[in-house]
């Protein structure tokens, strides 16, 4: 019997986790698949929210957090394990007119510079449409690799003792007197003192029963293309009318994204990689000489206005919840994961928790 059982091995489940087993609790994770291969491996890494100003404080105030904290993190994620996530200091140019951004700035204290000009625009990116003539560049956002991140989490949680099982799906959640004892999976029981639900997308699922009103998540499909391009074909992270590219370190580029809600189906369609490709080559007409080398689709768990479910369930002892994250789990991943910890530990919480307190919304 484990302090903690982990239901769910994505990038929630994993940095919550190494919080706990960091202080000192013995802590178990399953994950129905292969953990870290759901959502926070298909989604893109950027390590901030798409238009930040956009989203209301409590999400503001989870990724200003992490963003503060993810280059120590995964400096000694490269250290502990040689895996480098290849987190790329980037920034992230809008080339939206019009964004109210100037008041969300100055209450985060971020630097965002107006570009003005055809040429400015072109210096900072060579290869961009010669439509575009103006921009906003937020030179303090980086993006990270998060099939790397993943991995990175899972080799060192395993070499921290950390027991990780794929393929063990929790069917029911064991309560005894208002008490969580474990899990029901087809291999069996899993007893614990306490349960964490992860489980992105799948959470409100296991929730349903014993959690009053349950969390209001559910799936919503995002479809993503990967080109094979070069270095310095795409320098910054571009946001326009939604949608995005992002050059990783080695030249590929991604680009996402669309937002479908259709259950619990990860298809790939021709009409969205059609989509997405019109954009990439609207923006980089150079894209169009390179090949597209993989289009996926992931599953963002969504909540009402994204904002996460973190903390106890109020009818349940031992019952915990981190799930919710829409999309920008992996930027408010690492703040969710230590505000879980500090619920779960009963330890002064990073930030105020009750705009995450499941329960009541
Ligand atoms: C296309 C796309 C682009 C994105 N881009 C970004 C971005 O650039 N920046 C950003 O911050 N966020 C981004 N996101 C959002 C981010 O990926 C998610 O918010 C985040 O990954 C959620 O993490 P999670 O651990 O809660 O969920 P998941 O990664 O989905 O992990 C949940 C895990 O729980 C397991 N599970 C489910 N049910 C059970 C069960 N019953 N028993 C056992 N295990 C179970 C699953 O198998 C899965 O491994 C993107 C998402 C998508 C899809």
């Amino acid at each position: 019997m484990s302090d903690c059982l982990i239901i769910g091995g994505g990038i929630i489940g994993l940095l919550s986790a190494r919080l706990l087993n960091e202080a000192g609790l013995d802590v178990q994770i399953i994950d129905k698949g292969e953990p870290g291969r759901e959502s926070s491996w298909a989604g893109g890494g950027i390590l901030s929210p798409l238009y930040p100003w956009r989203y209301p404080d409590p999400i503001n105030q989870l990724a200003a957090w992490s963003q503060q904290r993810y280059p120590a993190l995964l400096q000694s994620l490269l250290d502990e394990t040689g895996i480098d996530p290849e987190l790329e200091p980037s920034g992230m140019l809008f080339l939206d007119d019009g964004e109210d951004y100037q008041g969300w700035a100055a209450k985060w204290a971020v630097e965002c510079q107006e570009i003005e000009g055809r040429e400015e625009l072109a210096g900072l990116e060579p290869n961009l449409a010669a439509e575009y003539t103006r921009g906003l560049l937020l030179p303090a956002v980086n993006h990270v690799r998060n099939p790397r991140l993943l991995k990175a989490m899972l080799a060192s949680l395993r070499k921290r003792g950390v027991k990780i099982q794929a393929n063990v799906a929790a069917k029911k959640l064991l309560i005894e007197q208002n008490r969580v004892v474990g899990v029901a999976t087809p291999e069996g029981e899993i007893r614990a003192d306490k349960v964490l639900v992860a489980a992105g997308s799948w959470s409100a699922g296991l929730l349903d029963e014993f959690c009053g009103p349950p969390p209001k998540i559910q799936p919503v499909k995002g479809q993503m293309l990967l080109y094979r391009a070069e270095p310095g074909v795409l320098k910054h992270i571009l946001m326009h009318e939604g949608h995005y590219l992002i050059p990783r370190r080695d030249g590929r580029i991604l680009v996402g994204s669309s937002m479908e809600y259709t259950g619990f189906d990860k298809s790939t369609t021709p009409q969205v990689r059609d989509e997405l490709s019109t954009v990439a080559t609207g923006l980089i007409p150079a894209l169009a000489e390179y090949p597209i080398e993989k289009h996926w689709a992931g599953l963002r768990p969504g909540s009402p206005e994204g904002i996460p479910y973190i903390g106890a369930c109020p009818d349940v002892d031992g019952l915990f919840v981190n799930a919710g994250h829409f999309r920008n789990g992996v930027v408010m991943g690492l703040a969710a994961a230590y505000l879980g910890a500090d619920l779960m530990l009963n330890r002064d919480p990073i930030v105020n928790p009750l705009p995450y307190q499941v329960g009541t919304r």
